[in-house]
């Protein structure tokens, strides 16, 4: 509790200020990207293992007694959950920035439960512009839809960022179709490097890094051009822009330049426990 506000908020033993929640609203998903499920999906379990809507309303509601701004919708794949377009209404509600990150497969149908709810920023996964690429990085066919489901949003107004997990011998000779997108459309593509997690065939030689992207774009558009912007604070990603773009894009270094220093997020897993790392086995 501040003593002069009177406001709580959640400190960290590093002192760090939490006020970001990420809720995981299932474990399952309609795609398998080969680096984050496995090709048979998630082992099944009861659904009594699992967050009710109304215990994920209940926790979210806490949260923001002890001070969260910021609810992000996950998954897993969030638009799977049944039921998760009343909870983006009830949470919709609470005195919170909500914003959700989705494959974008089902976006099409939610258009207006996120405008209800006051959603204004869109994440959406994307790790190539090439069909056949994609569909093969996610082992599903459905890169026509998320296309257009993309440009759905962007005719809609909503803050649409794209996430791209660079692999090298993957997609990494893409980088420059992506930043060239965020040049015609107001989108903010972000590259993130590729995190290791527990048998998802993470090898180093796989992570294209930091330095090395910034390099193959500056290589291509010339220095001049890629223009550094300011990060918000809290912000993963260092920003950038090519001049006179209506987008941007940004590069987030989880494995070569952590930024543990400025966390400022909480995660909820499906199951309904709290991790306080990505990288943590440790749940509470
Ligand atoms: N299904 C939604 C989606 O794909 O946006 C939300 C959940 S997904 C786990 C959230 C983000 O994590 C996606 O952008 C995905 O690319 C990223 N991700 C998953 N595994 C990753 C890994 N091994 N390295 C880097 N990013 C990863
Ligand atoms: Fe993982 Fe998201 Fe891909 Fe689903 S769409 S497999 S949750 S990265």
């Amino acid at each position: 509790m501040n003593s002069e506000t009177g406001h709580k908020t959640i400190l960290d033993t590093f002192g760090r200020k939490h006020d970001y929640l990420r809720i995981s609203l299932t474990e399952r998903c309609n795609l398998r990207c080969f680096y984050c499920m496995p090709e048979t999906g998630v082992a099944l379990r009861d659904k009594s293992h699992f967050m009710t809507s109304e215990e994920v309303i209940a926790i979210a509601k806490t949260f923001v007694g002890l001070g969260v701004k910021k609810i992000r919708l996950t998954g897993g794949e969030p638009l799977i959950k049944k039921d998760v377009a009343n909870v983006i209404k009830q949470l919709g509600e609470l005195p919170v920035e909500l914003a959700i990150s989705t494959n974008a497969v089902l976006v099409h149908n939610f258009i207006d439960v996120f405008k209800d709810a006051g959603i204004k920023s869109v994440n959406v996964s994307l790790d190539s512009l090439n069909a056949d690429r994609f569909n093969k990085i996610s082992r599903r066919e459905n890169f026509e839809i998320i296309k257009s489901n993309i440009d759905l949003l962007i005719a809609n107004d909503f803050d649409v960022k794209i996430n791209v997990v660079v692999m090298r011998d993957v997609n990494e000779d893409e980088i420059i179709d992506f930043v060239s997108w965020s040049k015609r459309d107001r989108i903010n593509i972000r590259f993130i490097e590729f995190m290791p997690f527990d048998g998802n065939k993470w090898d180093w030689n796989k992570k294209v890094s930091l330095q090395e992207i910034l390099d193959i774009t500056n290589a291509y558009f010339g220095q001049d051009e890629v223009i550094k912007i300011t990060d918000k604070p809290n912000d993963t990603a260092k920003n950038y822009q090519l001049k006179d773009s209506k987008g941007s894009f940004g590069i987030i270094s989880t494995v070569t330049n952590p930024f543990c220093d400025t966390c400022n997020r909480i995660r909820l897993t499906a199951d309904g426990k709290i991790k306080n790392c990505l990288f943590s086995s440790g749940e509470t």
